[in-house]
């Protein structure tokens, strides 16, 4: 959070970032926040009491989402990280050991996952969920190009970037990129980013509002892709 993009929005006001001690609300000598499973197994589950008097204390009489991060939750996405952006807090919960006690699914308001793995902790979730949401909030990317220009903000993957130099151990920038031609590099951008998504995401696609000249840009592509298998050439 004191690094690149997180720390620039601290900075200009757009985020405030408190962290909490669940041990804090543990009422035991030894600031005990978990125990062992009704049922028996191996793992440890932290505590309903503890996790609900953290929640509420840290949420007071404020309405905002309390979320816990969770391998069992509706899965993160741009969708979602746009939504969350609505709110001026969040609170996020972070689970540990076999997870959390069921009863605490009544004290929270959602619960998300930020993908189809198990993380040790709730806390790497919560951070990639905060900076997905804070990138989304005015001003906090600036200059360094919109939001609205990247990967999965109009459903697709982003065209691809290059930089000086122009050639590298025989690799080309391509042509149209170096033209100075506007028109022509927007329209090289929108085929790549179409052509990019069929190949890595074509799930992506098929959700995707496409315009005439998409259709007919992706036709393009199928085209000169099925040519290029014909002819045992790479086409991506
Ligand atoms: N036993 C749980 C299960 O199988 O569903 C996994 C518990 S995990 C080891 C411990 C904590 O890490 C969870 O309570 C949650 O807070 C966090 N966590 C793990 N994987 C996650 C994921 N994919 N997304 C969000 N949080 C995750």
């Amino acid at each position: 959070m004191q690094h690149s993009m997180m720390w620039k929005a601290q900075q200009m006001g757009a985020l405030t970032f408190y962290t909490h001690d669940i041990r804090a609300y543990s009422t035991t000598a030894y600031r005990q926040v978990d125990d062992t499973p009704y049922g028996g197994g191996g793992g440890m589950i932290m505590k309903v009491d503890v996790l609900v008097r953290a929640i509420e204390a840290v949420r007071g009489d404020d309405t905002c989402p309390v979320i816990l991060t969770s391998p069992q939750g509706r899965v993160f996405t741009h969708n979602v990280a746009l939504e969350l952006a609505q709110h001026p807090r969040l609170v996020l919960l972070c689970g540990h050991y076999e997870g959390v006690d069921e009863r605490v699914r009544h004290f929270i308001t959602d619960d998300i996952s930020i993908g189809d793995y198990v993380l040790t902790g709730g806390e790497l979730a919560a951070m990639v969920i905060i900076d997905a949401v804070v990138r989304q909030l005015d001003g906090v990317l600036g200059a360094e190009g919109g939001a609205a220009n990247e990967s999965h903000a109009d459903g697709l993957l982003e065209h691809p970037h290059y930089t000086r130099p122009a050639s590298f151990r025989g690799l080309d920038v391509p042509d149209v990129l170096q033209s100075g031609n506007h028109e022509a590099i927007a329209k090289w951008r929108r085929k790549q980013a179409l052509a990019r998504t069929w190949q890595h995401r074509p799930d992506l696609l098929r959700r995707a509002q496409l315009s005439e000249e998409d259709k007919y840009l992706l036709g393009e592509v199928a085209r000169a892709a099925a040519e290029a298998r014909r002819d045992g050439r790479q086409f991506f």
